[in-house]
């Protein structure tokens, strides 16, 4: 485990704004606290708040919304707090992300079988089981949740 840099006095909304400014393409860890899930943290107004819902927050100018709009990270990785590689979601999408990210470790499609399942007839179970992959990752395949950009 990388070693947590105890923040001075403004230092941690500084970093995420600066972040918020400029997000590059690639994942911006957290490099202050974090939680036991994994998320980076920071204290604000006396609280304890989600670096990545903060970052998300700003970066779409809204307030951090309740605790049951999600955040979804696409690069699945919890202390990552670029705002491009986050969207709200719902709890079952989040669910369903993370269900795919244990998946990716295992399975990798390459385009063309992407390619094949949007293109094929069969349930998605049927299709997911010739694939090696899930009925969910097939849906989502076919619903362009997934690889959309094929
Ligand atoms: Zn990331």
């Amino acid at each position: 485990m990388t070693p947590r840099i105890r923040p001075k006095y403004g230092e941690t909304i500084a970093f995420l704004l600066s972040v918020v400014a400029e997000p590059s393409d690639e994942c911006i860890l957290w490099p202050f606290g974090r939680n036991g899930q994994g998320y980076g943290i920071l204290r604000r107004g006396g609280k304890t708040v989600l670096a990545h819902r903060l970052a998300l927050a700003l970066y779409d100018k809204i307030d951090v919304p309740p605790p049951h709009i999600h955040t979804r990270h696409s690069c699945h990785t919890p202390l990552c707090i670029n705002p491009q590689h986050m969207t709200w979601g719902t709890h079952a999408e989040n669910m369903l992300d993370k269900a795919m990210a244990c998946r990716s470790g295992g399975v990798k499609l390459t385009t063309d079988q992407v390619l094949q399942i949007r293109a094929s007839i069969g349930t998605c179970k049927a299709v997911g089981e010739q694939f090696n992959v899930s009925a969910s990752t097939v849906s989502l395949i076919r619903r362009r949740d997934r690889w959309a950009w094929l």
